[in-house]
């Protein structure tokens, strides 16, 4: 997900490039404001942290985009092109070392586990809005 903070600074093709450039599968994506209701549900592991209550005020403050992403070890892969939670901390390279410097504002989101893409998924799409195709380097042409 590229979060608020991410779309307000015009990094939503910086950071669907990078997906696309490492070689992963974007099959689903969208652009909207996520609900309270929503973000409270995609958010749930946090509700008792301090910060809970500001980052649902964040994360619902505007457009987020969000994308099902495919591939080989994709969340693995996903969480270190994102690097980590606090942008400080992050290596140079991955988007919130590259691009941020608050916790809060962060610029991404994604899954960290199997079963937390599967259950946020869920939560951000319906079936039919997951497509499925071949990349082209997946397509043995000869
Ligand atoms: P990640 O997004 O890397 O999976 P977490 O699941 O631990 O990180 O936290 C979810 C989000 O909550 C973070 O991306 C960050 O935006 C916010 N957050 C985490 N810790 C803090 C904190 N101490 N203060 C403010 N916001 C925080
Ligand atoms: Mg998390």
């Amino acid at each position: 997900m590229v979060k608020p903070d991410g779309v307000q600074r015009g990094l939503i093709g910086e950071v669907i490039s990078r997906i696309e450039k490492r070689g992963l599968k974007i099959v689903a994506l969208k652009m909207n404001v996520i609900s309270e209701d929503t973000a409270k549900e995609h958010y749930a592991e946090h509700a008792a942290k301090p910060f809970f209550s500001g980052l649902v005020e964040f994360i619902t403050s505007g457009p987020s985009v969000s994308m099902v992403v495919e591939g080989k070890d994709a969340i693995r892969v996903m969480r270190a092109i994102n690097g980590a939670t606090n942008p400080v901390d992050a290596a140079p390279g991955t988007i919130r070392g590259d691009f941020a410097l608050d916790v809060g504002r962060n610029v991404v989101h994604a899954s960290d586990s199997p079963d937390a893409a599967a259950r946020e998924i869920a939560i951000h799409f319906k079936d039919s809005e997951i497509g499925k195709y071949s990349r082209i380097d997946e397509v043995c042409l000869y």
